[in-house]
């Protein structure tokens, strides 16, 4: 929050409006490292020419985006990595702002031109920040927060510490009556009364009690389209509510053996859209080892470029615009 010291009296009465950091020149701004941020973790360096825009919140963090009128889909990049942690449709608080740092995508990746690098999302009282960071494993770079760890909607972990995986997903033949049957999820053995933990940051959508299935369950909706289920549960967390925002690990209930359970297990099912996919299969996908030694090192150095160059987004240059121009980029006239 350091970082905000002295924003939040800054409120800019201007409705919503973008600026670049480089066209501040009125107010002496920090001048970050002419440095790529690429250059600090072993690729030659590249001309790269990060850009900064920073707006005010006034409406919602939707509308201040397509106010703000960004390159190339920056601002469905923002939305797609704050989904399932803001609710971009919500009425913003006095002083609610956004600050991204983008640069050209120049390997043609994706079908983007630009690549958003950083991000700062100060939303109804919950601050989200995000840096982009590539390493040798994860050449296409995931988002990380600045103390390293990665961020929201982009991970799923196990739920549950379980003895064993009592049954896989995917279809087989019932050994039998020799019929087809298709399990949707995995099962995971464990005592009951275990905890059960949301396996990825997101909202609670449903909590129900399926006394010929899934017994007593609880919905997680994460972000890019993916739903959790964990089923079978003996109890539902106390206080756990539909739309209740939930972090990755953050308890949700207990193992149980309630609806169609020979046993207590957790049955944990993940969907995108309607299709059923491997839980297990995605937590080896998303489960990205947690930076350290010489790739934190060069994370902390990529990270603290950022924070300067996001800093220098605004206040400074927000103030700047306030005095010479408004969302349209007219000057304000003042008697
Ligand atoms: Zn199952």
């Amino acid at each position: 929050m350091a970082l905000l010291a002295g924003f939040v009296t800054a409120v800019v009465p201007v409705a919503v409006f973008g600026v670049m950091s480089t066209a501040n020149t009125n107010t002496p701004a920090p001048t970050p490292p002419a440095i790529a941020t690429r250059d600090l973790f072993g690729v030659p360096a590249q001309p790269s020419q990060p850009d900064a825009r920073a707006g005010a919140i006034t409406t919602t963090l939707r509308h201040a985006l397509a106010q703000a009128d960004l390159p190339g889909d920056l601002s469905q990049q923002i939305l797609r990595l704050l989904r399932g942690s803001v609710d971009a449709s919500a009425q913003a608080s006095p002083g609610d702002y956004f600050r991204v740092i983008y640069e050209p995508a120049g390997d043609g990746c994706c079908g983007q031109d630009v690549r958003m690098t950083a991000l700062e999302v100060q939303l109804r009282g919950s601050h989200h920040s995000g840096v982009w960071f590539a390493t040798a494993e994860r050449p296409q770079g995931d988002y990380y927060r600045f103390d390293g760890t990665l961020m929201a909607g982009l991970r799923f972990t196990f739920p549950v510490v379980a003895t064993r995986v009592s049954s896989t997903f995917g279809g087989r033949v019932h050994p039998v009556s020799g019929t087809q049957h298709v399990h949707s999820g995995v099962d995971l053995a464990a005592p009951k009364g275990r905890a059960v933990h949301a396996s990825a940051d997101g909202v609670v959508s449903h909590i129900g009690n399926d006394s010929r299935g899934y017994g007593k369950y609880v919905v997680i909706r994460h972000a890019n389209g993916y739903a959790s289920y964990y089923a079978h549960l003996s109890k539902i967390e106390r206080g756990l509510r539909n739309g209740m925002r939930v972090t990755r690990a953050q308890r949700v209930g207990a193992v149980g053996s309630t609806g169609t359970a020979t046993g207590p297990h957790l049955h944990f099912e993940v969907k995108r859209g309607d299709r059923p996919i491997d839980p297990l299969a995605l937590i080896r996908k998303t489960n990205v080892s947690a930076l350290r030694g010489e790739q934190l090192a060069a994370f902390q150095r990529v990270a603290s470029v950022a924070r300067m160059r996001l800093a220098a987004a605004g206040p400074d240059a927000l103030t700047a615009a306030n005095k010479t121009g408004d969302a349209t980029g007219r000057p304000l006239t003042r008697s």
